[in-house]
């Protein structure tokens, strides 16, 4: 592999283009036997049919291609069809699909976690343990967390996404559509207020003083010494890409530290070169104790990590951790060969390019047209969120229409928030350039012609 190429090579061209109307006649006919036999409760936000994808195009069944700003939610970092990982899942299925790791256990589990130990923050021991998704992840974090203190609390946050398992949907902040109806969910959950400067009462607020609103609310509420583990994402995703302000994050690290509070940063959304770093805590060389990631790590294909502390992880007796196909080794090479990728191809690098590209042209979006009260984020983890004129109220209404435009221009855009009034880029991070910027056009139309 070339590390003088900017990208992998693309087999799709790079070019949006709609034929016509669509959903077309293949899209609309899935459709039809999807209603018939998929559960309603599994929406899909986009009504076409995927036939490829590859760098930054999705092409449908009708032939429509489209570019892709949201890498399936955030997972297709390498591009959908990254070669060195199509490479990798090939080879490796040639040979075992499956053993289980608890039964048979095989290389590619320990050599991910070796590679796992080198790019993850903090040079102290480390233990890693995997699994198949986000929220099974942070489930087990939490499991760890618990075992290694012998302690019940686990506090979380406002605007907090981390899973729709009973256990996560208890750490979720959102009711709709994640928790209604679901309940009863786990206890010894406490919801913590957020560092979100855009929305903070007191607008000169520090991120020191709002960690300190947090410990203080612990202290008294639950007991430091009743905690077992505080849980963050260092840029909450689903919750609207809220980057708390600068020293929230350090200082509730350095408090957890000094009572004992295993400090776990969910980084399932934010990792994996997203937002510049390897990891979005480095942005204030945090180095949590715990650490779960899945999205990006494996250019796909079904897998997660906790990463972590030795001492922590070993606290728990054997056969306490696991599942059947928990670091499944067609999973496992892909998860090596898209990391691979991400350093050939120097993609923070990329990230913060993205971030170059569009953040000054999305600032001045939001300040011709008042509707963008806040242009945020961090390497091509960027969010918008829409407001009312002269004022906070978010608007949910104008960022569904600016992503219906969107899409029918040929552009997927992804939405998240609390208030539904966020519009999120989450491109590939091979994305060409001029693709990119074909989109950021689309967009700024899109927002432009609601007004
Ligand atoms: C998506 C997400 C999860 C859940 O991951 P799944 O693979 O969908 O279970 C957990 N935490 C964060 C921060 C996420 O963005």
């Amino acid at each position: 592999m070339s590390t003088q190429a900017l990208s992998p090579a693309y087999r799709l061209e790079q070019k949006r283009s709609i034929n016509g109307t669509f959903p077309g006649p293949r899209s609309t006919e899935l459709n039809a036997r999807r209603a018939a036999v998929v559960a309603k409760g599994v929406a899909s936000s986009v009504p076409v049919y995927v036939s490829d994808a590859d760098g930054g195009i999705i092409r449908d069944v009708d032939g429509n291609s489209f570019i892709d700003l949201g890498s399936g939610i955030a997972v297709t970092s390498v591009g959908a069809s990254d070669p060195a990982v199509v490479d990798a899942v090939k080879q490796q299925v040639e040979h075992f699909t499956h053993t289980c790791f608890m039964v048979t256990p095989y290389e590619g589990y320990i050599a991910l976690a070796e590679k796992l130990h080198e790019v993850t923050p903090g040079d102290h021991e480390k233990r890693t343990v995997l699994f198949n998704s986000g929220a099974e992840a942070v489930e087990n974090a939490i499991k760890i967390a618990r075992s290694a203190t012998g302690r019940d609390a686990v506090v979380a946050f406002d605007h907090a996404y981390h899973g729709r398992t009973n256990l996560t949907m208890a750490l979720t902040a959102k009711a709709m559509p994640y928790k209604t109806g679901f309940g009863p969910f786990a206890s010894e959950i406490y919801r913590m207020p957020m560092s979100y400067p855009f929305r903070e009462e007191n607008a000169e607020l520090t991120g020191a003083e709002a960690a300190d609103r947090v410990i203080l609310a612990i202290e008294k509420q639950i007991g430091a010494d009743q905690t077992a583990a505080i849980l963050i994402e260092p840029i909450q995703g689903e919750g609207g890409f809220i980057v708390p302000a600068e020293g929230f994050l350090p200082r509730l690290a350095e408090w957890a530290k000094s009572k004992g509070i295993v400090f776990i940063a969910d980084e399932v959304q934010s990792g994996f070169c997203r937002t510049g770093e390897w990891f979005a805590v480095q942005h204030e060389g945090v180095i949590p104790d715990i650490m779960t990631m899945a999205k990006g790590i494996a250019g796909g294909m079904p897998l997660s990590a906790v990463t972590g502390r030795a001492e922590l992880l070993d606290a728990v007796h054997a056969g306490g951790l696991g599942g059947t196909y928990g670091g499944n080794p067609v999973a496992c090479a892909a998860a090596l060969a898209a990391i691979e990728t991400m350093e050939a191809f120097d993609l923070s690098g990329r990230a913060r390019r993205i971030e170059e590209l569009a953040v000054p042209r999305l600032q001045q979006l939001a300040e011709d047209t008042g509707v963008i009260g806040e242009v945020r984020g961090r390497g091509a983890m960027l969010a918008l969120e829409f407001v009312k004129p002269g004022t906070k109220n978010p608007d949910a209404d104008i960022t569904k229409a600016i992503a219906a435009a969107c899409l029918a221009e040929g552009v997927i855009i992804l939405t998240c928030g609390t208030y539904g009034n966020v519009v999120r880029l989450l491109p590939p991070l091979v994305i060409g350039e001029e693709l990119l910027s074909d989109a950021l056009d689309v967009l700024e139309a899109a927002v432009r012609a609601q007004l």
